[in-house]
């Protein structure tokens, strides 16, 4: 598979925020979302074996643990990405999927908690967002919405609630999208959308979803790539 890099780090979103994780970024994007960070993973990287992989895996976290397969959008790989997804499991390790949603999800092998976002109308990619793939959540998946302002936030509202999202999933997250040239103070001035005026819009709507900060962003600097 074509990887970007492997690296370990703080799990700095959903309800595994916190946590470490090894993440497995795989080079390749469908999709141009308008404050992405990970441009540098839509080219380049370097091909590797489903064992090399997994051998880069096992060394920075030999016990087990926590492993998001991310990108890019990994599904684009999905006959390497299934087997290796389904390896990490059978070998103990909890693993996350994290997904534009645009690419079907049938074939995530059970066990993965897929992290899933529905693109917001400022996303620059809106409508993307494959409405079959609500078929394939369960308990352990998440639903996230990257919100930059009000448009943004009522389209996640609706839709959560049309759907009835939340008794389906472990998490509904609505995050305040950050500038994908934030750099420097590691604190809330580079999020488009305050997070204190998202929490109020909540709180008013009796939302039925979790506010969720990218906590890496405000542990290291919000330009460092890898984390
Ligand atoms: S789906 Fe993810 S990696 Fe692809 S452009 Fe959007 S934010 Fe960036």
């Amino acid at each position: 598979m074509q990887v970007t890099e492997i690296y370990k780090s703080i799990q700095g979103e959903s309800t595994y925020a916190g946590l470490p994780c090894v993440f497995v970024r795989l080079t390749g994007c469908n999709l141009r979302c308008s404050w992405c960070d990970s441009e540098y993973t839509f080219s380049g990287g370097h091909r590797m074996t489903l064992e090399e992989v997994i051998e880069e895996v096992e060394q920075l976290s030999p016990t087990g643990g926590l492993i998001e397969v991310t990108g890019g959008e990994p599904m684009l790989q999905e006959r390497e990405v299934v087997p290796l997804m389904q390896h990490l499991l059978n070998q103990g390790y909890t693993v996350l999927l994290e997904t534009s949603g645009e690419r079907p999800l049938e074939r995530v092998p059970k066990g993965v908690a897929k992290i899933v976002d529905v693109k917001c109308p400022n996303s620059g990619e809106p409508g993307t967002f494959r409405m079959e793939n609500l078929e394939c959540l369960d308990s352990g998946d998440e639903v996230k919405f990257v919100i930059s302002d009000r448009v943004d936030y009522e389209f996640a509202r609706d839709f959560v609630s049309r759907h009835n999202l939340a008794p389906k999933v472990n998490a509904v997250l609505f995050s305040p999208a950050f500038g994908k040239d934030a750099g420097g103070a590691r604190d809330t001035s580079h999020c488009l959308l305050d997070p204190r005026e998202l929490a109020e819009w909540m709180l008013a709507d009796n939302v039925a979803a979790r506010l969720s900060l990218q906590i890496h962003k405000f542990i290291l600097d919000p330009a460092i790539k890898g984390v």
